[in-house]
Parts: C-alpha cells; structure tokens; sequence
C-alpha cells in the first residue's frame, strides 16, 4: 500500500484546523463565563440587605461563584437564585397569613356579645368576607380600618347600661388591671414613644371613645393577646420595627376601652407603612435582579453559536431575547403590581434556566468533539508514523527491488522506470537524450578462462567503473548479463559518443588482473539519440542494433547511429 501526500498533507491541515478552532471556542467560553461570573454576583449584591434567610443564600451563592465557575452547575445556581427570591415571597405570605389570622381572632371574640342587628350584619359580612379579601395583603389597612369601625359600634353598644342584658354582660366596673390610677391608659401615653412621622393618634378619624366606659377583662386579655400576636408578626419587617416595639410598650398595662380604638388605629397604620415599605423594598428588589437576569440571558445567549448548524438557532434565540427584553423592560416599568413584577422575574429565570441549559448541552457537546478530535488527532499521529514505518519499509523494498545485488547498480526495472520518465521529460522539453548499449567482449571467453566467480567480479568492476565516468545526471544500469545500458539526458549524440569513447578507452587501458595474471577486458558500445517520433523501444532497438554493428565491426568500439 502507498500513502499518498497529498492525502496526508489534507488530513494533518484538517486536524490543525480543528484543534486552532477548539482552542479558540475555548478562549470564547472561559470569557463568558467569566462575564456570567461577575453578572451573578452582582445579582446577588443588588438583593442583599433584603431579609436575613435572603442574604445568608446569596451570601453562599457568591461564595460558589467566586469558585471555579466551570466546576460549579449553573443550573443549580440559578435555581438556588430563584429559590431565594421564591423563599422571600413566602416568608412575607407567612407574614400575611399571621396578619389575617390575627385579624379573625380580634374580630371573632365581638360575635358573642349581643349586638344590635345592624352590627350583627356588618361583623358577619367582615367575618364571611375576611377569608377572601385578606388574601391581599394590600387590602389589610382597609380591613383593619373597617374593623376598628365596627369594633367601635359594637362597644359602644355593649356599653349601653340600659339594657338589661348588657349589664349582666359587663360587670360595671373596669378590668382588674387596670385599677391602678399611675396605669390608666389614655390616649396620650399610647402614642408617647411614637416617632414622627406615626400619626398622633391623640386625634383619632373615628368618633371618639367615652371616656367612662371599660371591657370586660377576660374579653380585655383576649384582645391583648391577639395584638400581641398582631406586633409580633410585625416586628419581623425592619422597617417598622422600632414603631411596633414602642406601641407594644404602650399596650403591657393592658387592653381597655380606652386605648383599643386608638390601638387599632396605629395598627392600621403600621400595617399599611410596613406594607408599603416592604412593597417598595420587594418591588426594587425584584426590577434589581430582573435587570441583571436580562443581562446575563442576553450574554448567554451570544454564547450559542458555536457550530456552523447552531448559528441559524442561535440568531433566533437572539432575536427572541431582544424581543423579550424590550416587551419585559416597558413591562417592568409599568407593572403596578408586585405580582405582575413577580411573574417576569420568574419567566426571565426560566429563559435563563433554558438558555444556561442549551448552553451546557452545546458545552457538553463541544467538549465530546474536543475529546473526539483529540481521540480522532492521536489516531491520525499513530497512522502518521505507522504509515512512515510502512513508506520506509516500502521504500526500502522497492529500493532493494530496482538494484542489481552483484554490482549494486540500477537494474533493468529501474531502467524502465527512469527510462519512461526521460522519454516524457524528453517530449516535453524537447532537451536531446541519449541512450547507449555497453556489452563486454567475449565475455564467455573470461567465464571460461577464469570461471563464473571471476566473470561476477568482471562484471562488478566494469559496472562501477563505467558508473564512475558518467555524470550525477546520467543513468545508469546493469541490464542484464554483462550487458548495461545508460540514458544521458541534456546530451546529443556527438557529446554523448565523446564521453563513451573515453570509457571505452579506459577499460580497454585498464590493468585488471586476475591472480596477478594479466587479463584484457574491452567493451562495445551501441548508441543513439532520441529522433522526434521515437518511442523508447525504437531508440534502444537502434542503440542495440548499433552494438551488433559495432560487434561485428571487430569490438572495442563505439557505434553511433
Ligand atoms: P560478444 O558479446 O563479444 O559477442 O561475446 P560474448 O561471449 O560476450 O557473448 P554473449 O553475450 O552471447 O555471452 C554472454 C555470456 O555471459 C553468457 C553467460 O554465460 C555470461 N553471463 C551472463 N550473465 C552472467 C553473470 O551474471 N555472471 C557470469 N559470470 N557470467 C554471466
Ligand atoms: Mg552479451
Ligand atoms: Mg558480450
């Protein structure tokens, strides 16, 4: 088998193309990652400070980051962003339910006394309706508003002495614990360590409360603990902390009422300043890291386009993220609604999530073709030198195959080989070429004389020696017997007979002894010059038919035709 060169010059281009092109994929991918690297934790900066449970993830979530990013799942990273934000949404419903629960359990406790008619509705519409409004927590101020209303009417109807049975219901003298003159809440010690701006509520929206009238205390104790619970749950929102301590400070003398409407009223207050706060916060918070999501989608997806079939998708994918970045950016502007701010943050995750997978696919992808290529490059390197083992070995037979072992000189296949490539040479050039025909004289005669070892070693010595007076240029071969053959390209037969005259006066000169006998050895030459028309067998029948000639003109002599 032969290799081909330019067969194996095509397969090492095509290997250096490849590995030039993963080297330079890989350059491309570690910059993005870098990019997305120094995204995410900006992501992460953006929402710190938000809530406690919040900071600790995205604290851990740099922390990972800040590591090898190649080493770390993106997807599990943004899916621990996502959870992050998921667990702040359900940290402030957790807030919200014990809000509405809170609420059930202040107005639930009015339901057994008896009311008039009128109250009686109104507290059992609020009580039908409290399941579904206080679903919104935007609703709650107005909830607790119309709570302290109603809560209102209806004291001020259980403090009616008139009726008999309210008398029996209240038992005409305030709750044990708030005898004590020195802890007789009024209005004014309620809002005493209130900082501006909390509203005074020494000024209440509402009627005001008698000042002579009082709870019962079981009912009394039953309130301040459900405020308490009320404050409790408050108190986890920073922004309002310090309000719902100093309240709470004002409500350890307990309930009565006197300081529940006013109560209620810095309640309603609160909740719609914490809600507001924490609105706001969230609401930042979210555009924040919507922001830096559409970044990081836009980055990733220029990313994907690694390979020529992945170009036209990645265009598409493209096109899409600019389509959906401006749609969510005017979205974002003007969503009224944490909700609505909510959702594009979680369908921008979700692109982000598709792309960073499509990504790790391509990722994965080019890294199977980089570990084929380098399977496929160590594959080829092996044949290389396979195929360089086999060329040499090849081409040591072959090169065994055209020498003649005797002389060590080309042999007849060589002298078809050269001799068809010459011919070609000659017709295209038109540069003259001449072949000669060398024959040892009576040779059969040395044979006899000195035996076949010695006729070896003739014919050895003439070959080499005739060799010696050619030029590099010239070919030269044993042809068979004692019969050699040499092309002389670049020469025409005048200058070519003047060369062979002279070998053939120097082997005709030449000394040669055998076992210090002297022995004469001459030669016949039959040579011609290649004729337009000429086929290679034509000259070489001419240069032999000159050797017959110049044999039978008596030998030891060059014949031209
Ligand atoms: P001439 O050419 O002058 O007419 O006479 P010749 O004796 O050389 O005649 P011919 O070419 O007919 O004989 C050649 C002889 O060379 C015949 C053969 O025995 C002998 N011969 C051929 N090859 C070898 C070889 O390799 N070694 C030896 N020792 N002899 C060989
Ligand atoms: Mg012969
Ligand atoms: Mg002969």
């Amino acid at each position: 088998m032969t290799v081909n060169s330019g067969d194996k010059n095509n397969w090492r281009e095509k290997y250096l193309n490849a590995l030039d092109e993963q080297e330079q994929l890989e350059k491309k991918f570690a910059a993005q990652q870098a990019l997305l690297r120094s995204a995410l934790v900006r992501v992460s900066v953006a929402a710190d400070g938000q809530d406690e449970t919040l900071d600790l993830i995205m604290a851990r979530l740099r922390e990972h980051l800040r590591t090898d990013i190649s080493a770390v799942d993106m997807s599990s990273l943004l899916s621990k962003l996502e959870s992050a934000a998921l667990e702040f949404e359900r940290h402030r419903d957790q807030g919200a339910q014990d809000i509405r629960q809170a609420l059930i359990d202040i107005t639930k406790p009015l339901q057994q006394f008896k009311l008039s008619r009128a109250v009686k509705k109104e507290l059992g519409e609020y009580m039908a309706l409290l399941p579904q409004r206080s679903k919104k927590v935007r609703l709650y101020p107005a909830l607790l508003q119309e709570l302290a209303r109603i809560q209102q009417q209806a004291l001020a109807e259980i403090e009616q002495p008139k009726s008999g049975l309210f008398g029996k219901i209240l038992g005409g003298k305030p709750a044990a614990k708030n005898t004590d003159p020195d802890n007789t809440d009024t209005e004014a010690s309620v809002i005493e360590n209130l900082p501006a701006p909390f509203p005074d509520v020494s000024a209440p929206e509402t009627s005001p409360v008698p000042q002579d009238t009082y709870l019962t205390a079981a009912y009394a104790e039953q309130i301040h603990q459900v405020l308490n619970q009320f404050f409790t749950s408050l108190e986890s929102e920073s922004a309002i902390k310090a309000k719902v301590e100093s309240l709470r400070k004002n409500m350890v003398q307990g309930i009565n009422a006197q300081n529940l409407v006013p109560l209620l009223g810095n309640l309603r207050d609160l909740v719609m300043e914490a809600y507001l706060a924490a609105n706001n916060a969230f609401a930042t918070y979210l555009k924040n890291v919507n922001q830096e999501l559409a970044e990081i989608y836009m980055l990733l997806g220029g990313a994907v386009k690694n390979t020529e079939s992945e170009r036209a998708a990645s265009r598409k994918l493209q096109d899409d993220v600019m389509r959906g970045m401006s749609d969510l950016e005017s979205r974002t502007d003007s969503a009224t609604d944490i909700n609505q701010l909510k959702d594009h943050v979680k369908s921008q995750l979700g692109n982000i999530r598709q792309v960073i997978d499509h990504y790790q696919q391509t990722d994965h992808a080019q890294q199977a073709l980089a570990e084929q290529l380098q399977t496929l490059g160590a594959k080829i390197k092996t044949m290389e030198v396979e195929a360089e083992k086999n060329r040499t070995t090849l081409e040591n037979h072959r090169q065994k195959a055209l020498r003649d072992p005797l002389t060590e000189l080309p042999n007849r296949e060589a002298y078809n080989e050269r001799a068809q490539a010459e011919v070609q040479r000659w017709q295209r050039y038109g540069r003259p070429l001449t072949i000669a025909i060398f024959d040892i004289d009576h040779f059969k005669k040395i044979n006899d004389t000195y035996g076949h070892q010695a006729g070896d070693r003739v014919i050895k010595v003439i070959g080499r020696s005739i060799a010696t007076r050619l030029r590099e240029v010239d070919f030269f071969c044993r042809y068979g017997g004692e019969e050699f053959v040499a092309l002389m390209p670049e020469t025409d037969s005048q200058t070519a007979l003047a060369v062979l005259e002279k070998i053939r006066e120097a082997i005709a000169s030449a000394a040669f002894n055998y076992k210090d006998q002297p022995m004469s050895i001459t030669l016949s030459v039959g040579v011609t010059e290649f004729k337009t028309g000429d086929m290679l067998d034509m000259a070489f029948d001419r240069a032999d038919q000159a050797l017959y000639t110049a044999k039978s003109l008596g030998r030891n002599r060059c014949q031209l035709v």
